[in-house]
């Protein structure tokens, strides 16, 4: 029997009558013969209320606490789905990560899934035709046995890995939106849905900044070969052939555009370092440190230097770690050997991607002409084969991202 994981996010579980909905959309995959195992979200601002809980308990907690803590609001809709299914007539049974298990690793609040035993699961499938309504987001260290959480938006990737470790012929995302678009729709209403995407894009798409997948599900979905299909649990439940979109190997899309989809992030910050000394061991006497301290650099600038002396160097990190990383460069500065630090929290980040970057020339330089032209200044640039990012005053971010979202015709 084919068999299918569909997982729905916090605005698809948000109350009763929600609810109620998804339970209809498994009960049309049970009716058409499908073995079904569920992933669900927290009700929508469920995880956020809980995260702001333990903030008020104390700013500085354990992150073993804070798991117990936030992994309950999943626990709540698994069980309320698996009520909500049974008294439909549908077999169901809840799951928490710690009963399949779901094994991640030690890193609390941003834990790794490591293994996902699906043994039980597909027992139950075969012997009792029963549907699983695992509670995602959350998992269980194996040695400590303690619960874990993946970070925010993670039950995406509980999904994947539930589809991986069951074999899966396909794992359905529902969502508030009826698929991936070519940016934000709440940002862009000119923004159109993609038919399919390939991994690769999806990957920089969702780390640049679009959050409708957690990076780490399209890196696992990657992996193992899942095929994705992002769908709105809005659509009626009996549609049985819905809009949406299909995750996939880049050598099942047949059409490919030069730029597939544009995406941005307001949790930027820049520091720049002026006139640091520019001789040999100073980037790793400035960014060992940084490493050691878990901050995640991105952007990096850095000008050959006039004098041959000194040089200044820019980069970005998260906004959340801004002022750690500027407490790690005061530590450094003797060592290193520069005249001052000066940072921006108000910037932002607005990349481009596509695959087809690879075989095309001139794409970035598209850009920089069109934003000049809006009077948007671009403060760093990074390139890579398949994206291009540039970083600038915030204020600006939604006037950029319109501004190439219609230089390279993605509203056409
Ligand atoms: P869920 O609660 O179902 O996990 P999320 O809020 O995490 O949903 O993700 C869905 C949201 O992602 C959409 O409402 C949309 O605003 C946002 N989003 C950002 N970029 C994109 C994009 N390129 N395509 C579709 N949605 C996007
Ligand atoms: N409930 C968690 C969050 O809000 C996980 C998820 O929704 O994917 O981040
Ligand atoms: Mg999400």
């Amino acid at each position: 029997m084919p068999r299918l994981v569909m997982k729905f996010g916090g605005t698809s579980v948000a109350d009763m009558d929600r609810i109620r909905g998804v339970a209809r959309h498994v009960k049309r995959e049970v009716d058409a013969g499908h073995e079904v195992a569920v992933v669900v979200s927290a009700m929508a601002g469920a995880t956020n209320q809980l995260v702001a809980w333990c903030q008020q308990a104390a700013a500085l907690h354990d992150a073993r606490e804070y798991d117990a803590v936030v992994s309950s609001g999943e626990q709540v809709t698994a069980g309320l789905l698996a009520i909500v299914l049974e008294e439909m007539g549908v077999n169901a049974r809840s799951w928490q990560g710690w009963q399949l298990p779901i094994l991640t690793s030690n890193a609390h609040g941003s834990a790794r899934i490591l293994d996902v035993n699906g043994t039980e699961l597909i027992k139950r499938f075969k012997e009792r035709h029963e549907v699983a309504v695992i509670a995602g987001f959350q998992g269980v260290h194996k040695e400590t046995g303690r619960v874990t959480t993946l970070g925010r938006g993670g039950s995406d990737t509980s999904a994947v890995a539930v589809a991986a470790g069951i074999a899966a012929e396909r794992c359905d995302i529902y969502t508030d939106v009826d698929g991936v678009y070519t940016t934000d729709p709440r940002v862009e209403q000119r923004a159109r849905r993609l038919d399919r995407i390939a991994y690769e894009e999806m990957l920089e798409l969702a780390s640049l900044g679009a959050k409708v997948l957690q990076v780490r599900s399209v890196e696992l979905a990657m992996v193992h070969n899942v095929r994705v299909f992002v769908r709105s649990s809005f659509e009626k439940p009996e549609d049985i052939d819905p809009p949406g979109t299909l995750i996939c190997g880049e050598e099942e899309i047949v059409e490919q555009q030069v730029v597939t989809g544009i995406a941005f992030s307001k949790d930027e910050a820049q520091i720049s370092i002026r006139r640091v000394q520019d001789k040999p061991g100073v980037a790793a006497a400035i960014f060992g440190p940084l490493a050691e301290a878990n901050i995640n650099v991105d952007m990096i600038v850095q000008n050959v230097s006039g004098d041959g002396a000194t040089t200044d160097l820019t980069f970005t990190v998260p906004a959340s770690d801004y002022q750690r990383a500027t407490d790690v460069l005061i530590k450094v500065k003797e060592r290193v050997g520069y005249e001052r630090v000066d940072g921006a929290t108000d910037v932002a980040k607005v990349s481009v991607i596509g695959i087809g970057m690879r075989s095309h020339a001139g794409v970035a330089a598209k850009a920089f002409q069109a934003l000049a032209e809006k009077g948007i200044n671009i403060r760093a640039i990074t390139t890579s084969e398949i994206k291009f990012s540039l970083l600038i005053d915030a204020i600006y971010t939604e006037l950029a991202v319109r501004t190439l979202h219609s230089l390279y015709d993605l509203d056409k």
